[in-house]
């Protein structure tokens, strides 16, 4: 099933805004059953909404529409739908009334230019917004069915999943399974050349995709055939296993927040160049406090030395980049908060103060368990932001791994 897409809006366009918007509709469309086979992105005018519909393909008959649903003097895709649907929209009494409340209940008064949003179609149906006040419409006209949506990307998403998807899903055959699998500390070519047979073998209708991000590799797999696509991915899962954290939406930090409380063991950090990040992101998982029990952010000498015992000599002698330092980081961090392990990471992040001998990226990743002191070294190379979330994913990773016992 063909489907048009136009996302509106002048920032679209100037590049303010990134069009998320559209990549979360082609990627749901397209595992419910359509197709994004067109997409115009235009600016906030009545005459180049009126001008993008009429350029639509004529055998395509359901067309999406994001943006400019609000109640200010952008927001005109309301009044262009009910001009090209010949419809006449009428004031809602009872949902202005109910807009009122909603905003009473915040000790607020909506404002009077709020009014058109409460304006309903009288050929049209109204698409229900479940988290925000502007709602969406449909229409039918000419034999094609018009969805117009708000642009506020969790609201778009929200009235997606409520109504527009479900009847792309009931007009179409069955939809494509796309399934991830997420793997880190391994190279793109590394990968392929682990999964080479894999690949090789497969039918076409099997599409694989490799996905590089500096924090990982994500492995797409995708077909209309579901029971071939998990056949894929349990093979990959064997032969790239310990690489590979998780599948779908999974985040490091959860699945090492789950190996933590299935071994029952807490964690404390030590970050120097990463400043919190690894804290922040184990602290994004609800629960975490079941393991997590805080870290130091050691990012001067004077904190390593004097609030974690990094002993003078150490940092003298070796640099606060250095193996021995993150020994110490994470042994001391581990026994000052009486936590089952202490992890610790040290690296120079960059743009300044690389030498030849320690370059910028070069890192130190430790890990304590009261016994034992693993540490690795690693050499990011790339830029301050990059190395701080690349350090942050190995320290992760090399967690990940002690936990399966790797
Ligand atoms: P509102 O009721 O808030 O005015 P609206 O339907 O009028 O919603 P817009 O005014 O077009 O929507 O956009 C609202 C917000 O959503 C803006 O911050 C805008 O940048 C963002 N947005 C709009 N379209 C997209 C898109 N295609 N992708 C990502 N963000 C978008």
């Amino acid at each position: 099933m063909n489907i048009a897409l136009i996302t509106i809006g002048n920032e679209l366009l100037a590049g303010f805004t990134v069009n998320t918007n559209a990549a979360w509709i082609g990627n749901h469309v397209i595992q419910t059953g359509g197709n994004i086979y067109w997409h115009q992105t235009i600016g906030d005018s009545k005459e180049e909404i009126h001008d993008s519909l009429n350029q639509i393909p004529k055998d395509i008959n359901s067309v999406i529409i994001t943006g400019g649903l609000g109640p200010t003097h952008d927001d005109v895709t309301a009044h262009a739908l009910y001009e090209y649907a010949n419809d006449t929209p009428v004031f809602d009494e009872e949902y202005w009334l109910y807009l009122q409340d909603k905003l009473a209940k915040r000790n607020l008064k909506l404002p009077e230019i709020n009014r058109n949003q409460a304006m309903k179609p009288e050929k049209g149906t109204i698409i229900p917004n479940p988290i925000g006040s502007a709602r969406g419409l449909h229409f039918h006209v000419d034999g094609r069915d018009l969805f117009i949506l708000p642009g506020v990307p969790r609201e778009m998403k929200a009235m997606m999943e409520s109504t527009v998807l479900p009847w792309i899903a009931d007009q179409s055959a069955g939809g494509l399974t796309v399934r991830t699998i997420r793997t880190t500390g391994i190279m793109e070519s590394g990968l392929a050349e682990k999964i080479g047979n894999i690949v090789d073998a497969l039918a076409d209708e099997i599409k694989i995709a490799f996905l590089p991000q500096f924090t990982g590799v994500d492995i797409r797999v995708s077909s209309a055939d579901k029971d071939a696509v998990n056949q894929t991915v349990n093979e990959i899962n064997l032969h790239a296993e310990k690489y590979i954290y998780g599948h779908d939406h999974d985040q490091l930090e959860e699945i090492v927040g789950q190996l933590l409380n299935a071994n029952n063991l807490s964690l404390s950090t030590a970050e120097s160049c990463t400043g919190g990040l690894v804290g922040h992101r184990l602290t994004n998982v609800s629960g975490s406090s079941d393991y997590y029990l805080g870290g130091i952010i050691s990012y001067s000498n004077s904190v390593k030395e004097n609030n974690l015992g990094v002993a003078i000599e150490t940092l003298n002698k070796h640099g606060a980049v250095s193996y021995e330092t993150a020994i110490e980081m994470a042994e001391n961090v581990r026994s000052k908060l009486d936590s089952d392990l202490g992890l610790a990471i040290t690296g120079i992040a960059g743009p300044s103060g690389g030498t030849d001998e320690k370059p910028v990226g070069l890192t130190y990743v430790a890990l304590a368990d009261g016994k034992d002191t693993i540490v690795k070294e690693f050499r990011f190379l790339i830029d301050r932001i990059l190395n701080k979330n690349a350090s942050c994913q190995a320290a992760l990773n090399m967690l990940r791994l002690y936990l399966h016992n790797e």
